[in-house]
């Protein structure tokens, strides 16, 4: 009789234990995803609510990493690593929250800002005109308006138009990746 009921267990370890240790890893794996995921959403892009540098503007030159463009005012090839905007009132915004990091001056690029985001996000705007609206170390929101864009990006433009640049990490990313821009 003992030795039945024995043969029984076995016989069901033998028949549900490679069941039972699929279901403990399900299970565990599913455990694992639920308390990482909310935790790594809360860093990621998917709740910064970037808006466009430009309103109804349109794009002159787009972003491109491995296609070389003609720069006709330095006359030579090179890639893009930002994306070019023209509009009629020329106003630029910051596209999302952020801490102004500098605004700067050249010849090439003109009137630089450049301001710093959360989640390793910094975004450049080049060819602004003199009257820059924003100091280093000043808070911006998203869609505030940081200046106007213009021909002081001698190394690029005859006219006034906005360079701009996102960065993540420290590397320049294409901004159609986290800008609508469809919708600018
Ligand atoms: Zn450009």
């Amino acid at each position: 009789m003992e030795l039945s009921k024995q043969n029984k267990i076995k016989n069901f370890f033998k028949r549900y234990g490679v069941m039972m240790i699929a279901g403990a890893f399900v299970v565990a794996i599913a455990l694992a995803v639920g308390l990482t995921l909310p935790a790594t959403q809360q860093v990621s892009t998917v709740n910064l609510d970037f808006t466009s540098p430009m309103l109804n503007a349109e794009i002159t030159k787009d972003y491109s990493e491995t296609e070389l463009q003609f720069n006709e005012n330095l006359g030579r090839w090179e890639i893009h690593l930002g994306i070019d905007f023209k509009s009629d009132d020329n106003k630029v915004f910051s596209v999302l929250d952020g801490t102004v990091l500098s605004v700067e001056n050249n010849s090439l690029e003109g009137y630089v800002v450049t301001i710093e985001h959360e989640d390793g996000f910094t975004s450049v705007y080049s060819s602004l005109d003199e009257n820059v609206l924003v100091e280093e170390g000043d808070t911006v929101k998203g869609g505030e308006q940081i200046g106007e864009s213009s021909a002081t990006a001698t190394g690029e433009f005859d006219e006034a138009q906005l360079h701009f640049t996102l960065l993540k990490d420290g590397v320049e990313v294409d901004p159609n990746l986290y800008i609508d821009l469809e919708n600018k």
